[in-house]
C-alpha cells in the first residue's frame, strides 16, 4: 500500500511519520522546499516530542521519503492525505484555497484508482465539495473517493496522540472506501467510529468547540471567583470528581490560543450563520477568550502608572508547552500592548523565541524594545513587573524566592496559575493570577 501525505504541518508530518512508522511505504509533499530538505536530512521542522527520532528512523528504514514533486507522489498513490493548512479568513470562514490546490494538482495527477482522505479541518460539506472538484479536473480516467479522517491529535504530545489516539473517525460514502480506510489503520489498533463523510467533518468541530467552550466557561467562572472571594483551583478541584464533567480541561487561565480553537470556534460560528442560525454557546466562547487574552494586562495597567521604559520579564511565549508554534498565542497580544505602551521586553521561552522573532524582531519596537534571553533568570534581573504566559516546566519550577530576589520589584502576574498564592506572599512577592 503506497500511501502519500500533502502537508507537512503539525498534522501531515506526523501522520506521514505514524504511517511509515507501522510499515507502510510513505510520500510527504509539501511546497516548502527548505522544510523538505531539512526532513530530508532527519531535521524536524517542528518542535513535537519523539517525531525527530521517528523521521530519522523511517528515513533510515527507507520508508519515509520527503518531496516538493507532487506529480511522482500522488500519480500512483493508494491513498492521498490531505492535511494542508484551513486558516481563518478575515470574516471567520475557513480558507479552503490549499485545499483546493491540492485537489487540483491530484486530479491533473493520479493515474489509478485512490482514495483521497480530507485530515485537515473543513467545514461540513467540503469533502463533497473536494470530490465533485476532483472529478471535474480529472485527466486520467481513473476512480477517486474521498473521505473525511478529521484529525485529533494536540500539539506538545502530537506523535503520543497519534499513536495512541482515543478514537479513529472516518466518514464514508460507500463501502469500499470505508473498507479501505478501515484497512490503512488496523495496525493502529485504535477504536474506530465509522460514519457518513458529513457527520465526520461535523464531530470534528464539535469536539474543538466544546473543549473551547470548557476552557471559556471556566475562565468565566474564575473571573466571578475573583468577584466573590472563591478559589478557582478549588471550585475547578471540586468540579472535577463529578465524572460527567470530567478532570481534564479545567484549568483557568489567559485564554486559549494555537493554530486551532480560535479558527475553529470562528468557523463554525460562520457556518452556522451561513445557514441562518446562530450558535449562541459558541459565539459566547469567543466573545471571553478575546477578553481574557489581555486581562492580565488590564489588570496590571490599572496597578501601573506607566510601562514606559520599565523592564519587563515575560516568561512564555508558545500558546502551550510542549510547541513551538505561536499562532494566535495570548503572549502576541499582550506583546502588542507591552510594546505599544514603551515596556522594554525581556522575553524567555525554551522553544519559541526563534518563531517569535519573525513578529517582534530583537530591538526597537513600537515605543519599546524587544530583548530574548536564554533563561528564566535573565529575564527576572532587574525586572519591573513579570508576566507568565506559557506553562513550561522549567517556567513552573521558578521559586517565589527567585522572584523576589532578582526583580527589581517583585511584581507577578500569572497567565497559568502555577505558583502557589501562600508561597508567594511569604516570599514577598506581589502576586496576581486568574480566579484565585
Ligand atoms: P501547518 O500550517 O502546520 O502545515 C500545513 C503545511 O501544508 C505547510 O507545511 C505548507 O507548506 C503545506 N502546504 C501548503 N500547500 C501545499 C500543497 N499544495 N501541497 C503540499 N503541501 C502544502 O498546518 P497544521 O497545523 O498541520 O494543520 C493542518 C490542518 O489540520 C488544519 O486544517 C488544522 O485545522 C488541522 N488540525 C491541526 C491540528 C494542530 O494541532 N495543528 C490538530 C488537528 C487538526
Amino acid at each position: 500500500m503506497k500511501i502519500t501525505v500533502a502537508g507537512t504541518g503539525y498534522v501531515g508530518l506526523v501522520a506521514g511519520v505514524c504511517f511509515a512508522e507501522k510499515g507502510y511505504d510513505v510520500t510527504c509533499v509539501d511546497v516548502d522546499e527548505k522544510k523538505v530538505e531539512m526532513m530530508r536530512q532527519g531535521i524536524s521542522p517542528i518542535y513535537e516530542e519523539g517525531l525527530e527520532e521517528l523521521i530519522r528512523k523511517n528515513n533510515a528504514d527507507g520508508t519515509l521519503h520527503f518531496t516538493t514533486d507532487y506529480k511522482c507522489a500522488y500519480r500512483d498513490a493508494d491513498a492521498i492525505f490531505i492535511g494542508v493548512g484551513t486558516p481563518e479568513m478575515p470574516n471567520g470562514s475557513a480558507n479552503l484555497s490549499y485545499i483546493a490546490t491540492v485537489s487540483r494538482q491530484i486530479a491533473e495527477t493520479v493515474e489509478k484508482d485512490c482514495l483521497v482522505v480530507v485530515k485537515s479541518t473543513v467545514p461540513v460539506g467540503t469533502n463533497d465539495k473536494v470530490e465533485q472538484f476532483i472529478k471535474d479536473f480529472l485527466v486520467h480516467h481513473v476512480k477517486v473517493e474521498v473521505a473525511s479522517n478529521p484529525e485529533f491529535l494536540a500539539q506538545g504530545t502530537a506523535v503520543h496522540d497519534t499513536l495512541h489516539a482515543a478514537r479513529i473517525i472516518i466518514g464514508t460514502e460507500s463501502k469500499e472506501a470505508e473498507e479501505l480506510l478501515t484497512k490503512i489503520y488496523e495496525p493502529f489498533g485504535l477504536p474506530i467510529v465509522s460514519v457518513k463523510r458529513r457527520s465526520a467533518e461535523m464531530i470534528k468541530y464539535a469536539c474543538n468547540d466544546f473543549l473551547a467552550l470548557k476552557i471559556s466557561y471556566m475562565n468565566d467562572i474564575a473571573n466571578l471567583c475573583e468577584l466573590v472571594g472563591a478559589d478557582i483551583t478549588d471550585v475547578a478541584k471540586g468540579m472535577s470528581y463529578d465524572e460527567r464533567i470530567g478532570a481534564r480541561f479545567l484549568n483557568a487561565g489567559i485564554g486559549f490560543g494555537g493554530s486551532c480553537f480560535p479558527k475553529d470556534t470562528k468557523a463554525l460560528k460562520y457556518l452556522a450563520r451561513e445557514h441562518g442560525y446562530q450558535l449562541k454557546t459558541v459565539e459566547a466562547c469567543v466573545d471571553v477568550n478575546v477578553s481574557q487574552k489581555t486581562r492580565l494586562f488590564e489588570k496590571a495597567k490599572d496597578r501601573m502608572i506607566t510601562f514606559n521604559g520599565l523592564k519587563v520579564a515575560v516568561l512564555g511565549l508558545t500558546f502551550k508547552a510542549g510547541t513551538d508554534d505561536l499562532r494566535e498565542a495570548p503572549s502576541i497580544d499582550n506583546l502588542k500592548l507591552l510594546l505599544a505602551a514603551g515596556a522594554d521586553v525581556f522575553a524567555y521561552d525554551p522553544k519559541g523565541a526563534e518563531r517569535a522573532e519573525m513578529i517582534f524582531p530583537v530591538g526597537k519596537v513600537e515605543n519599546g524594545t524587544m530583548t530574548y534571553v536564554s533563561s528564566v533568570g535573565e529575564a527576572l534581573d532587574k525586572a519591573h513587573i513579570c508576566f507568565v504566559f506559557t506553562e513550561w516546566p522549567e517556567i513552573k519550577a521558578v521559586m517565589p524566592v527567585e522572584f523576589k530576589e532578582r526583580m527589581h520589584t517583585p511584581l507577578v502576574y500569572d497567565g497559568r496559575n502555577l505558583y502557589p498564592i501562600e508561597a508567594m506572599k511569604e516570599a514577598g512577592v506581589e502576586y496576581y493570577s486568574i480566579g484565585r
